[in-house]
């Protein structure tokens, strides 16, 4: 860059002055063109266009901020010359700029030129310390701190151990196999790497691993140095070569290229002559609004700590929130929703990124700085990897680097608020943004990046909201209310259409929602069958607020309170006063209709703060569910006493989670026989039991003679029917509770149940999916607790159904020989 050179310390901003992210010089520019330093490939190119940092061939990455705040500009000014992932040679131009506007426009315009890695490489400075300088002329020269690659270093007790294999992987290492060989890695006390190429990996960091972009038939190095790197060594590489259950012949890899990065803004992306611009189907479906933008200005940090101690502790706390926020968010989630959660979950707790906020933190940086600094490179590498796939689990990032700084500031983001028929403009989604709309008001969404197959395109999906991504710059040109026309299943976004394209569209609209509407219409009579028998549609609850919108939706009661969810985010138990006045609040707001509170169930993948349990080896067959109850009596005893004092007494029934035996049962009832007795409470109190272990389900007859009702928990009753864990994306591909086995022990449920004229329910994500429904009610479930937005859907295709043709459906199911084959069934199913 033309201009005058000076010392970083002139930099009047602390995170370059003192070097907090790495020795180099600044230069104050006279031109108006960024060229490359050295050959490499842009790593990341900024947003907003101010930024750019290049992987020199040796392996040293190198920034170039473009000024001080320039960030700020949000673009203006700036023309990127280059994209991530592009090969540079040096001299190359990477971004043009406006200088006049940059000085008007931000706090100055001296521009550092950095080395990011300052473990494996040094500054040496080169020429000149202070004076002009010219394009071409040398600055640093970068001087290898330890040994070469080849020569590892190695641990105090000796032992470096290698081994290369080729990757048998179908789709490489994605997500899921880097969780599995982190799962692996943290076994073993050796610092253990992988490496494709020059680019290399902690195996124990899944999003280092994603970075590595490592393909079916690419050579990978294992690398492990410590007491038993050989033992790591080995395990890693017969678990790659197990394939992991995506085995594929490495001699079959394609040499054709990863698709390219959908983030990239499509350069035909213009506005045709009759108004519309074209994108990318995320997710289907046909809206009509007016446009309305989010912007989400960037948030605000310190950079500079208060002290490492101070500020390590502030990271943890903020982590440590999040965390719970998201096992909060997954309680009540299901499907799409909760498997981003847990994925978000993984990323949260990557050791990679902790170790990265940690050494920042060391170095001076705040907490948020710290954050920001660890998270930020991986999102970038993640894009530049050139694989679609990878480039959006980028915006996975930074919607935790969001998060976590939003905890940090204390500047959680406002509910994202909109006007009715709202189409919304943005320039890029965040998963946790979208989760925050209000569907009532947001008909759909255009973004002018993203890519179709990201969480924010699934989870669009799963809400019915029409979506196009990729849809580049054009959009900024959309004025704001303008109207538009959003068709999704043409990947097409018609911008002020005419009165007759807008009546046509109003009337495809009208018939595509006739039948949502009509559910909904119907949604408050009580659920019948095509041939008049009752089944009674219930919403899952766990909150005030979602009783208003179960009410709403016409759920005749609610079939499951998850209790813990209402108490998850606090540091010390309910008091007695709260849990009555919560329980009440939820009865209240069901107007009289039934209420099964389910006893509080805690541990395995539900952590409460307030209750906690030491680690065990499998916290799924540890303490969790009803044995809390039983480990902490008086705690079980409050909540009985909390949910008897709810008026009207006979509203509330009492619900037992991840039951096992009768003497579970009995040990609850004499509970609640001696609350009631002391509460003056002369009705009987309905206590049900829920159905989550196969020992529940096969001895259902047993407990069915002392349980006034049975509900089936279908997410917990697949994890150990299959013995697959619900939480571990290992198997996340494979637990389905469409399995013959699963709904095999419903049908043994509901048979228990029929003997002693009890009802069997079923409360678990099952019931919640439009396909199981006919199965689970031709297996003799008569009451469904569903998510609150499905209950129209759920009643309105009940009333469809014959009992005869549902009995014949389930045997047919019964028969199967695998979940997926029943899926084939259910998808063929006509009643
Ligand atoms: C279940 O296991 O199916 C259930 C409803 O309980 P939870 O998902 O809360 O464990
Ligand atoms: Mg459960």
């Amino acid at each position: 860059m033309q201009g005058w050179r000076c010392a970083l310390a002139e930099i009047p901003d602390p995170v370059f002055a003192q070097g907090m992210l790495g020795a180099g010089v600044g230069i104050d520019p006279t031109g108006d063109t960024v060229h490359a330093p050295c050959d490499g490939i842009i790593r990341a190119l900024q947003p907003a266009g101010h930024a750019v940092t290049i992987a020199a061939a040796e392996g040293a990455e190198v920034l170039i901020h473009v000024g001080v705040d320039t960030v700020a500009l949000d673009g203006r000014g700036f023309k990127p010359l280059v994209a991530a992932g592009d090969r540079v040679r040096r001299g190359d131009p990477l971004i043009r700029f406006d200088l006049d506007l940059l000085v008007r426009g931000a706090p100055s315009v001296i521009t550092p030129v950095l080395l990011l890695d300052s473990d494996r490489y040094a500054v040496s400075p080169l020429g000149e310390a202070d004076g002009p300088i010219a394009v071409g002329d040398p600055i640093f020269a970068l001087v290898p701190q330890h040994a070469a690659p080849e020569e590892a270093p190695v641990a105090p007790d000796g032992e470096v151990v290698a081994r290369e294999l080729q990757l048998p992987l179908a789709h490489g290492i994605h997500a899921r196999p880097a969780a599995r060989i982190r799962e692996t890695a943290v076994r073993f006390s050796a610092e253990i790497s992988l490496s494709k190429g020059e680019r290399s990996a902690n195996a124990r960091s899944p999003v280092a691993l994603l970075t590595l972009g490592a393909r079916l038939g690419d050579v990978i190095r294992i690398e492990a140095h410590g007491a038993d790197a050989q033992a790591a060594v080995d395990a890693i590489a017969d678990l790659i070569a197990s394939g992991m259950g995506e085995a594929a012949d490495p001699q079959q890899a394609s040499a054709t290229p990863p698709e390219p990065i959908a983030a990239a803004p499509a350069p035909a992306s213009t506005i045709s002559s009759d108004g519309k611009l074209a994108g990318v189907t995320a997710s289907p479906g046909l809206a009509i609004g007016h446009a309305r933008t989010l912007h989400l200005a960037e948030i605000e940090i310190d950079p500079v700590g208060v002290g490492a101690e101070e500020e390590q502790a502030r990271l943890d706390q903020a982590l440590r929130t999040l965390g719970r926020r998201l096992d909060a968010e997954a309680v009540t989630a299901s499907g799409a929703r909760r498997s981003i959660l847990a994925a978000h979950r993984a990323m949260l707790e990557d050791e990679g990124l902790r170790d990265a906020a940690a050494a920042a933190i060391a170095t001076g940086a705040s907490a948020g700085q710290a954050w920001r600094t660890a998270i930020r490179p991986q999102a970038e590498a993640l894009r530049a990897t050139g694989d679609a796939h990878l480039a959006e689990r980028a915006d996975d990032m930074r919607d935790l680097e969001r998060r976590v700084l939003s905890l940090l500031m204390g500047v959680e983001d406002a509910p994202i608020a909109f006007p009715p028929d709202t189409i919304l403009l943005a320039e890029d989604l965040l998963p946790s943004q979208l989760m925050a709309l209000d569907p009532a008001n947001v008909l759909g969404f255009c973004v002018e990046k993203g890519g179709p197959t990201s969480h924010v395109a699934i989870l669009a999906a799963s809400m019915g909201l029409p979506a196009l991504v990729a849809m580049g710059p054009a959009l900024h040109e959309i004025a704001e209310g303008s109207m538009l026309i959003l068709d999704a299943d043409a990947a097409s976004l018609q911008i002020g259409p005419d009165a007759r394209t807008l009546a046509k569209a109003h009337a495809l609209v009208a018939e595509r929602h006739a039948r949502r509407l009509d559910a909904q219409a119907n949604a408050a009579a009580p659920c019948h069958m095509a041939g008049g028998e009752r089944i009674e549609v219930f919403a899952n609850l766990g909150s005030r607020a979602d009783a208003e919108v179960a009410v709403a939706n016409g759920a005749e009661g609610c079939g499951l309170l998850r209790t813990e969810f209402l108490f998850l985010e606090r540091e010390t138990a309910p008091s007695l006063a709260e849990q009555t006045a919560e329980y009440q609040a939820i009865a209240d707001a069901l107007g009289g209709r039934s209420l099964i509170v389910r006893l509080l169930d805690v541990g395995g993948d539900k952590p409460a703060p307030y209750l906690p349990i030491p680690a065990e080896e499998n916290p799924a067959l540890g303490l969790r569910g009803i044995r809390v109850g039983f480990a902490h009596p008086q705690l079980l005893e409050d909540q009985i006493r909390a949910i008897l004092r709810v008026q009207p007494i006979g509203q509330c029934r009492i619900m037992v989670p991840m039951i096992a035996s009768i003497d579970e049962l009995r040990r609850v009832r004499e509970v609640v026989d001696r609350v009631r007795a002391e509460l003056g409470v002369g009705e009987p109190v309905s206590v049900g039991v829920m159905i989550e272990t196969p020992a529940a389900a096969v001895t259902a007859d047993l407990l069915a003679r002392e349980a006034d009702f049975l509900s089936v928990g279908t997410n917990d009753l697949t994890q150990y029917a299959l013995a697959m864990d619900r939480g571990n994306p290992a198997v996340a591909g494979a637990i389905d509770g469409l399995h013959p086995a699963v709904l095999r022990m419903i049908a043994e449920t509901c048979r228990g149940a029929a003997r002693h004229d009890r009802w069997t329910g079923v409360c678990g994500g099952l019931a919640s999916d439009l396909r199981a429904v006919p199965i689970l009610v031709g297996l003799g479930v008569t009451e469904l607790s569903a998510t609150a937005a499905l209950v129209p859907e759920i009643k309105a295709l009940v009333a469809t159904l014959s009992m005869d043709a549902c009995r014949a459906h389930a045997a047919a199911a019964l028969q199967c020989g695998s979940a997926a084959e029943v899926r084939i069934l259910a998808r063929e199913f006509r009643a």
